[in-house]
């Protein structure tokens, strides 16, 4: 068979075997491994590799897109220089993903523009380039869902705020919640204690959550569960959304929230 005739039959088959990746650098590859007379092995193994490195690529870039994230951030583009009661050891810590493994949560607190959503969105974001499956809500959103989940009485066990592996639910207290949603958000905490992790960011302080919740009963039950196993991260210090633009130094002289 000529040459043509078999890379034609090669193209055919990558296509039917979906590696659209392999049959593009192909040629090129056959030049340079022919040239440096390599081994028919490392050139298999090279091919493989392009393969897998772009379908890992385009997963991850698919995943983030559907995730809900409010936008990509990661832990370098966080600079802790403005956030020195910060403790970075404690954040870099959590990058491991060690508390997703252990079923575990990660809680920000603190008040608005210090961060807690950036870092939020860095762990999921290396949770899901780790293969971990990543949903992003705010809690506004969450019990839009929930409400609807139980008006239509259908299973929710398939929802991806119910089975990823971590839920990032964003903005927890920011608006009230009536003593029904309370109970809809419990029976959410409940079902995911234990079998997955939640990260939560809020600018409440926990003393603050009964009067959001309305229902100090059912606060505790949801505390008790989501603090278990968890690590909380109180941000103190001042907005980054207002950096240079408040007090001489650039800095805001407000005194710093739960
Ligand atoms: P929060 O959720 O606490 O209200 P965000 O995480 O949304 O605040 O931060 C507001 C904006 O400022 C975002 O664009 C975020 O990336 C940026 N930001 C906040 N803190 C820092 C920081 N220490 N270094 C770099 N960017 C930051
Ligand atoms: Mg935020």
């Amino acid at each position: 068979m000529s040459e043509q005739l078999l890379l034609d039959r090669i193209e055919n088959n990558l296509l039917r075997l979906r590696l659209p990746r392999i049959g593009e650098i192909l040629s090129e590859m056959l030049k340079t491994f022919e040239k440096q007379s390599r081994s028919h092995l490392s050139f298999l193994d090279a091919l493989l590799e392009e393969e897998v490195a772009t379908k890992e690529q385009s997963r991850v870039e698919n995943a983030l897109r559907i995730s809900g994230l409010p936008f990509i951030k990661s832990l370098d583009e966080f600079d802790f220089a403005f956030q020195p009661g910060l403790d970075r050891q404690k954040v870099s810590s959590l990058f491991d993903l060690t508390f997703v493994r252990d079923k575990g949560n990660v809680l920000f607190l603190g008040p608005p523009g210090v961060g807690k959503t950036h870092l939020a969105v860095a762990l999921a974001v290396k949770a899901c380039q780790a293969g971990l499956s990543i949903y992003a809500t705010t809690m506004e959103a969450l019990i839009k869902k929930l409400k609807k989940d139980e008006e239509s009485n259908r299973s929710v066990k398939g929802r991806a705020y119910y089975k990823s592996a971590l839920v990032l639910i964003d903005e927890v207290g920011y608006t009230p919640i009536t003593r029904e949603e309370c109970h809809l958000f419990f029976k959410f905490v409940a079902y995911r204690y234990e079998k997955a992790s939640t990260i939560i960011t809020s600018n409440k302080a926990f003393s603050d959550w009964s009067e959001l919740f309305h229902d100090p009963i059912i606060v505790t039950a949801i505390l008790d569960r989501l603090l278990h196993h968890s690590v909380i991260i109180n941000i103190r210090g001042n907005s980054y959304r207002l950096k240079g633009k408040m007090g001489k130094e650039g800095f805001e002289t407000r005194k710093p929230e739960g």
